[in-house]
């Protein structure tokens, strides 16, 4: 063993740092650890405990995520004027499609529609008529789609626009019939929806 007073000159300090296992410079630099590497460090992370400072920040931040104003503040917060999302949003993106799917959530959301979901469930007797099984998470399927109903609905008041005119046409369409025919509705589970469509 070496004894006495060393001195760690400049040259000794740089060696130091360029040796430091930074970044580009460290063995794992670039991989990723499998599942069972993440399993086992959190294993033995287990009962580990941060300052009680750190602690208390975690809780609290915890506790905040966990009430919905908060997080709803959070999400416009995150909406900032250079945010790239947000000059993509409707007129400006490309696939506009001049507020089809808004008026579309319209009148999904009408009490018309719910009301004509709860009669298709009634008619069918809350079963679906693919599988025979009663019960369990149903959806109404429109067998003249709703797409093409709508279309025909827009193509009728073709005066009026959807994003103008939205409130006018919301009052019409409670009128046209074709969207509240109840023979146009058949009750299917959500997997055998998924086969339909
Ligand atoms: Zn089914």
């Amino acid at each position: 063993m070496p004894t006495g007073i060393y001195k760690r000159t400049e040259w000794h300090k740089k060696r130091q740092k360029d040796s430091v296992l930074k970044g580009k410079n460290h063995p794992m630099y670039g991989t990723h650890p499998s599942q069972a590497t993440l399993k086992k460090l959190s294993e033995s992370h287990k009962g580990m405990h941060c300052s009680s400072k750190t602690e208390f920040t975690s809780e609290k931040m915890r506790k905040l995520w966990k009430d919905p104003i908060f997080r709803a503040k959070q999400f416009l917060a995150s909406y900032g004027k250079k945010c790239p999302k947000r000059s993509m949003l409707g007129k400006k993106h490309p696939n506009w499609q001049g507020g089809i799917s808004r008026f579309n959530d319209i009148i999904r959301n009408m009490n018309q529609n719910k009301d004509w979901i709860k009669a298709i469930f009634r008619k069918n007797n809350y079963t679906c008529q693919v599988c025979n099984i009663r019960g369990g998470n149903l959806e109404a399927h429109h067998i003249i789609s709703f797409s093409k109903i709508l279309n025909d609905f827009l193509n009728k008041y073709n005066s009026l626009s959807i994003t103008k005119n939205r409130y006018q046409l919301r009052k019409l369409a409670i009128t046209f019939n074709m969207f509240w025919d109840i023979n146009n509705g058949i009750t299917l589970c959500k997997k055998c929806h998924k086969e339909v469509v």
